[in-house]
């Protein structure tokens, strides 16, 4: 059974090695990886943490192991099944370059199983406005991601639940938005790039 975490606001910048080491003994990880992440499609199968291999998934199927990803905005989503847990960073350029579908592919390929999905708290349809031009230019890739052309904002957990629904992969979306989640005192629980948060992130946690 794979364990899966997602960090608020109040476990500090996941960039941070002191919130890092946290978090890994908390959650009573043999070992935890981070990526470098640059939009890419690139996906790393690792069976040790140690380096941070340039990547936008991580894939393991050691047990005990933690990997990673970090966002404010972006979806975390993390993949399981009984053998292989991933870690991957969907943006918009993640949705485009289909690195969910390129990493269940992955997973496929090292006979994971039947494998599920959790979307983590990323930024909802009603706050990702983007150009108009930015929208139609999406929009008619990934029709998915369309919302309203009044408002111009982006779906992209719709339009990443639709490419895993393709896969047959079973999704559970959180349903948590980084902006406008936002707890008594009117602070957003979690990091939002476009909330203000330009460079702390938060992290989304598996192992199996
Ligand atoms: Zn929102």
């Amino acid at each position: 059974m794979a364990r899966i975490f997602f960090t608020s606001r109040p476990f500090g910048d996941m960039k941070t090695p002191k919130a890092r080491n946290s978090l890994q003994s908390a959650l009573c990880l043999q070992s935890l990886a981070f990526m470098e992440q640059t939009h890419s499609d690139v996906i790393e199968v690792i069976q040790g943490a140690g380096s941070e291999p340039s990547a936008d998934a991580l894939v393991t199927t050691t047990r005990g192991m933690g990997i990673a990803v970090l966002v404010a905005d972006c979806i975390p989503l993390l993949l399981f099944s009984e053998k292989a847990v991933a870690a991957v960073h969907v943006g918009r350029k993640g949705v485009l370059n289909k690195i969910a579908v390129k990493t269940v592919e992955k997973m496929r390929s090292l006979e994971a199983g039947k494998i599920s999905a959790v979307i983590g708290p990323s930024i909802c349809r009603n706050c990702y406005e983007v150009s108009p031009e930015m929208y139609e230019q999406i929009t008619q890739v990934v029709p998915a991601s369309a919302t309203t052309k009044k408002l111009h904002a982006l779906d992209l957990k719709a339009a990443l639940s639709d490419q895993l629904a393709y896969l047959s992969v079973k999704v559970k979306d959180l349903q948590l938005c980084t902006l406008c989640s936002v707890n008594q005192s009117g602070k957003s629980d979690y990091f939002s790039y476009r909330g203000g948060d330009k460079s702390a992130r938060m992290a989304g946690v598996i192992s199996l």
